[in-house]
């Protein structure tokens, strides 16, 4: 038996602690990359057909030496983000320039430059080893990760670790992400697994649950009170899903917007009375690529006010070019617009006279600090935020699962087995689980 099938097979026998730790690491381990070598395959090319079935490749990689802060992580599930899709496309920039940075920081950064780049940003697994400095994880632990990639040695991440300014999301700009079977981490992005969960369910949450928590709870994002408003775009999306129910448990109100039937039923199963389905509405917000069309931000305006009787306080917002004119116009007069993310297009366009005139708040948000991303697991593992896991794929079609993203294909999350051979595993609290099943489930039934 190889070793990873040894190592595989020790996890799902139920071995923990030492035992795990002595079991025999491989050199090398399969992961989701994409290589150097490729980065100019879809140049030219509209963002569209730019295939990551083309560009991700499933393929044995060195498995690195641990530096003291480190971890091994054996994989048992994944997930895809939208920054999965990005490094697969190269867009908009290449992600080897990340490594190439990270590679200049440090001996040990100097790892992560390689002619390939192993994707990831979310996992659930178990501990294989710790690096010497490390004091509260060790071998066997069941862990789900993180991704915020920083060190304490730079005073300007003690109060927010997000403000370092070596700061990254690892498996995007750093090396040796989730989509493997074996992971390389910090020790600080470890944290519990939720026990209620498979494998599966508790890979895809960290990465867009604990960015929602940043967004729509913390002081650092909107920090929403009771009976604020919130537009949602993409209400049934990767981050968009976390965020309606972050509103609804805070006493808020989500207005969530959907592009078809189907997610705005599902997002009336989640709870969110008021659903805009923007396809249906036929909101068209550019007349052409250089002209905005502020009538329809106005009908988008006027929908809202229908639904609940008066503008929205917050605005969730990522789609970006497309959507941030509306997004400035419809916020309520002293209202925030919160961002995150340019999906259809970073170079934005608004109305400033919008913004000043009525004392909006236009303000940037990125992934979560230490403090929030454990409380968001918390809550998870709580159960009352829940996976949003809608579609699973085996690691073998990496490429597929984040075409699926790049399209708007899916609902909710995609996860990824790495060395958990079927879907399912992994439960050790089955009465938690038993208690929250329904909504557990729900993005998958649909
Ligand atoms: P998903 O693809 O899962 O969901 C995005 C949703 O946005 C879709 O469901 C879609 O919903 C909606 N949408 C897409 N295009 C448009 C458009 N042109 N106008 C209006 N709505 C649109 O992605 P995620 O939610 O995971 O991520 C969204 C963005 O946020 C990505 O760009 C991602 O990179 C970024 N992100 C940033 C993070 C950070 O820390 N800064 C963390 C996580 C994500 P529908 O079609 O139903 O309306």
């Amino acid at each position: 038996m190889s070793e990873i099938d040894a190592i595989r097979t020790a996890i799902l026998d139920g071995v923990t602690g030492d035992d795990i730790g002595a079991l025999p690491l491989p050199e090398a381990v399969r992961g989701a990359l994409v290589k150097t070598e490729e980065q100019e395959m879809f140049a030219g090319l509209p963002s569209e057909e730019k295939d990551p079935r083309k560009s991700v490749h499933v393929e044995d990689f060195p498995l690195p030496e641990l530096a003291p802060d480190e971890a091994y992580v054996a994989v048992m599930a994944s997930a895809i983000n939208f920054n999965t899709v990005w490094t697969s496309i190269f867009e908009p920039l290449s992600t080897f320039g990340f490594l190439q940075r990270l590679g200049r920081e440090s001996v040990w950064g100097k790892r992560h430059d390689q002619p390939y780049h192993v994707m990831g940003s979310d996992a659930s697994g178990v501990v294989l080893r710790v690096g010497s400095a490390v004091r509260n994880w060790k071998p066997g632990d069941r862990v789900t990760v993180h991704c915020l990639h920083v060190d304490d040695q730079d005073p300007s991440a003690h109060d927010d670790s997000m403000m370092a300014a070596n700061q990254r999301i690892w498996g995007f700009e750093s090396n040796f992400g989730g989509l493997a079977d074996v992971a390389v981490v910090k020790a600080n992005q470890l944290m519990p697994k939720p026990a209620h969960l498979t494998w599966e369910e508790a890979a895809v949450n960290a990465l867009c649950n604990s960015t929602s928590y940043r967004m729509i709870v913390s002081p650092n994002g909107a920090q929403m009170t009771q009976g604020q408003a919130v537009l949602i775009w993409g209400a049934t999306g990767g981050i968009g899903a976390y965020a309606v129910q972050y509103v609804r448990n805070g006493g808020g109100i989500p207005v969530g917007v959907v592009s078809s039937e189907k997610r705005a039923a599902l997002l009336r199963e989640m709870g969110c009375e008021h659903v805009i389905d923007r396809r249906a509405e036929g909101y068209k917000f550019w007349k052409d690529d250089g002209t905005q069309d502020p009538k329809e931000w106005l009908r988008l305006g006027k929908k809202i006010r229908e639904l609940i009787g008066r503008d929205v306080d917050i605005v969730f917002e990522h789609p970006g070019r497309q959507t941030m004119g509306a997004s400035v116009f419809v916020a309520k007069r002293g209202g925030l617009v919160i961002t995150c993310a340019a999906t259809s297009g970073y170079m934005i366009e608004y109305d400033n006279r919008y913004l000043w005139m009525n004392l909006k708040t236009l303000k940037g948000c990125h992934f979560a600090n230490y403090r929030e991303a454990w409380e968001a697991n918390r809550l998870i593992a709580e159960g009352r935020v829940h996976p949003t896991l809608s579609k699973v794929y085996p690691l073998v079609d990496t490429g597929e699962a984040a075409y699926q993203v790049h399209h708007n294909l899916a609902e909710g999350k995609i996860g990824v087995l790495c060395l958990a051979p079927e879907e399912g595993l992994g439960v050790t609290d089955e009465a938690l689980r038993a208690q929250h099943l329904d909504q557990i489930t729900l993005f998958r039934r649909h």
